[in-house]
């Protein structure tokens, strides 16, 4: 049953708490309470840690009898991203439960899973459930603006209270493809971010007067044009590898996805637009200018342009490999601008060759006949990356029915009309607690 997953995800969605990336955003603390609240009188000692006031960390730990077992800390976000509400059918905050689906910001990202993990550890504490391992559940803030309030401060301020060996967070579970192949992907690693900002100058002068004027937005626009046009070198790397392999896709595919000469023209012509962008993300590094600040008056030549432009990096790259790529990319200009990094953070990894991994993969075929596990790089950043810093093994994952398909799945990851089918609630919930119970047990 997963009657109390639903109830529970309702009310988390129907808390509304977003996170616009502003310190006073979140107001993560109702969801703690109700996800205290609804594990109080199961035997699990809490701790609350606040970074900032009202958007509180919340971790429920049992203490495992045998200090040389494996710990095991299960991880939900508390908090949500905003909305767009004309792009929705339904109350983006209603928590409505229609035909089988509950509806609202955050049934996929990633409150579905913050809740069936919640109901799994109170059905496990709830039966008397004595674990051989520390079984902790962390309810965590602010991951929607890059953890800084969240797993980043817990993991460096207050690591005592979260250490574990295994973590299990977002994201993971879905199939890729129409749905008809059998493989499931669990995240083991992420890329890493290099987000920087390009600054501009010129000179001032009056607009009515363009010709042979030096102006900064223009020599801005040129930058966002070369970074646009840069073309990075290709990198198979062994997850990527590994990857391809696994998914068993037919012949001809694979051949191409591991062929950095091929690679290019696949995704050219591919019609699967979705594909046509994972594909480059997993294999390169990727520079995306996002932001442009220029000017004060239309009839004012801008003397200074502000560029921001998300890099996400791969395994092993540093700052000196993308300061090398920067230059390649701007040429002559790269010497006239300057490029401050804003946020650094190397590509994480851990390995699937771990009992947990191995259990996994077990229950996977148990409870979805006929499915298997595959490794994967996810090309964003969750909050695992903090907690493989710190040592921990870290994965995405999560078990969703064949209901909804890969690409509308996808698309509903801070898109409009989030929802999720109450059938992926119940093998979540199925998941987590044989988890729980076999590999603390
Ligand atoms: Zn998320």
């Amino acid at each position: 049953m997963s009657t109390d997953t639903v109830e529970l995800l309702q009310q988390l969605i129907r808390n509304g708490c977003v996170n616009d990336g502003t310190q006073e955003s979140g107001q993560e603390v109702r969801n703690a309470d109700l996800l205290q609240n609804f594990l109080e009188g199961t035997g699990l000692d809490f701790q609350r840690f606040e970074a900032l006031p009202n958007r509180p960390s919340l971790v429920a730990r049992v203490e495992g009898s045998d200090p040389n077992a494996p710990s095991l800390l299960l991880m939900g976000h508390t908090d949500v991203v905003p909305v767009n509400p004309e792009g929705w059918i339904r109350d983006p905050f209603g928590g409505e439960l229609v035909n089988d689906e509950v509806w609202g910001r955050g049934a996929v990202d990633m409150l579905n899973l913050t809740s069936s993990m919640a109901v799994a550890v109170r059905n496990v504490m709830r039966s008397g459930f004595k674990p051989k391992g520390t079984l902790i559940y962390f309810a965590v803030p602010d991951e929607e603006a890059a953890g800084t309030y969240g797993a980043k401060y817990m993991c460096e301020e207050e690591t005592d209270a979260i250490r574990s060996d295994y973590v299990v967070t977002e994201m993971g579970g879905f199939r890729f493809g129409g749905g008809d192949l059998p493989q499931r992907v669990v995240t083991i690693g992420e890329k890493g971010t290099y987000w920087c900002r390009i600054t501009v100058h010129g000179t001032p002068g009056h607009g009515s007067m363009p010709a042979r004027t030096d102006n900064a937005l223009v020599k801005a626009a040129e930058v966002v044009r070369r970074l646009a046009a840069y073309k990075p070198p290709t990198t198979m790397h062994e997850v990527w590898k590994s990857f391809v392999d696994n998914m068993e896709f037919p012949a001809g595919l694979s051949e191409h996805l591991l062929d950095p000469e091929k690679v290019d023209a696949l995704v050219e012509e591919t019609d699967d637009i979705g594909l046509a962008r994972m594909i480059p993300a997993c294999t390169h590094t990727t520079f995306a200018p996002t932001v442009l600040n220029a000017g004060v008056k239309a009839n004012v030549i801008p003397d200074h342009a502000e560029l921001q432009v998300d890099i996400r990096t791969l395994p092993g790259q540093t700052g000196p490999d993308i300061d090398a790529m920067l230059q390649e990319a701007l040429g002559d200009m790269y010497s006239g601008v300057e490029i401050d990094p804003m946020s650094a953070m190397p590509a994480s990894f851990s390995t699937p060759d771990t009992p947990l991994y191995a259990l996994m993969s077990k229950l996977t075929e148990r409870l979805s006949p006929g499915s298997k596990t595959v490794p994967f790089m996810i090309t964003g950043a969750t909050d695992a990356r903090f907690f493989r810093k710190i040592g921990a093994v870290s994965y995405g994952y999560g078990l969703f029915s064949d209901r909804i398909p890969f690409t509308e799945f996808a698309s509903m990851f801070h898109g409009d009309n989030e929802h999720v089918d109450t059938e992926s609630l119940r093998l979540s919930t199925e998941l987590w607690e044989a988890v729980i119970r076999e590999f603390l047990g």
